[in-house]
């Protein structure tokens, strides 16, 4: 049976400006992604009928529980895999099988990861030749942070997130998750978002220009000064707990700490490998998180191994 195998990273957003919810429900985005090696597998394998189906397995630590992740058509791999076949006029099947690194309704983007990485496989499994323009634009329709996914990278999100292009990013960050014991709603944090600012709504959100000069000279101490993320108060008012987290993150030294993207992960940024590995060591000590992993960035997006 021909396999194909592909490894794709999680995402957090260095900044993340959210605008006032549109009439279509989404809210327009301002951020800077950075993709990082904290990365899920998806394996597609050839099948006899037409079938899609998906298996998943969590990797690694039993310290936290996952929240479930569907394992039937809802699952944002067999989409992918199903948008693309259709897109194609591909009558095949394949057998998904996730290996699950990147933590469920984290505040990274794992879903999304899985849909990214599931179009890739299944590009290769099916000799679709889809040009990175047409895997594109079918990821854009499964997520606002699937072609994100696709690129990989540090690169700016506008529109809902979707629209990304690339930005000059030097050097490599080195950032320790705090990952907490059950995941939030995505959906629930924009919902106290927008109660947050029933009174005025946000401005249109902008990517703040110390950030963009932070990256390209490679300054990690000017980036962990420069993170912002307008959900954070929306998430925090949700999880108060994740405060001690910060708190935790500011005593140890930390170059700067944000909840990533609607939370609960937090992450934190460190100077260097030994630096990252002293912070998670002291975050896991704390009690403020359920683990604490270390991972770096930029990576690639969505790529066969
Ligand atoms: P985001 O940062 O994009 O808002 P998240 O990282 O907080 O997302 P995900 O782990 O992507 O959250 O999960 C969001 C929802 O998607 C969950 O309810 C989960 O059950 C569902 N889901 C569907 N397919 C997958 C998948 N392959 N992996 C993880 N979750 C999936």
């Amino acid at each position: 049976m021909r396999t194909t195998t592909v490894r794709v990273p999680a995402k957090i957003n260095l900044c993340l400006g959210v605008g006032p919810r549109r009439d279509d429900g989404y809210h327009p985005l301002a951020t800077v992604y950075q993709a990082v090696d904290l990365c899920d597998e998806v394996r597609a394998t050839e099948v006899k009928d037409g079938a899609v189906t998906v298996s998943v397995q969590f990797a690694g630590d039993e310290r936290r529980e996952q929240a479930p992740v569907p394992t039937g058509p809802d699952n944002l791999a067999v989409k992918a895999a199903c948008a693309l076949r259709d897109a194609f006029g591909i009558e095949a099947g394949a057998g998904l099988a996730i290996r699950k690194a990147i933590p469920v309704m984290g505040g990274m983007a794992g879903g999304s990861a899985d849909a990214a990485a599931a179009l890739v496989a299944c590009d290769a499994l099916w000799g679709t030749k889809a040009t990175r323009g047409e895997l594109e634009e079918i990821a854009a329709t499964l997520g606002s942070d699937v072609p994100f996914l696709l690129h990989g990278g540090t690169a700016l999100g506008a529109g809902r997130g979707e629209e990304v292009s690339p930005v000059l990013a030097r050097g490599r960050f080195h950032w320790v998750f705090a990952i907490a014991d059950r995941g939030l709603s995505t959906a629930e944090v924009y919902a106290r978002y927008d109660e947050m600012h029933a009174e005025s709504p946000p401005p249109a959100p902008h990517v703040p220009q110390a950030l963009l000069t932070a990256l390209a000279a490679g300054d990690a101490a000017a980036l962990g000064n420069a993170l912002s993320n307008d959900l954070q108060k929306a998430s925090l008012d949700l999880r108060p707990e994740l405060s001690r987290v910060l708190e935790v993150a500011g005593e140890a030294d930390a170059l700067g700490a944000l909840v990533s993207g609607s939370g609960p992960t937090v992450m934190v940024l460190a100077e260097d490998p030994s630096h990252s590995e002293e912070l998670a060591g002291l975050l896991l000590r704390s009690g403020a998180c359920a683990d604490a992993v270390q991972a770096s960035g930029p990576e690639p997006g969505a790529h066969l191994i």
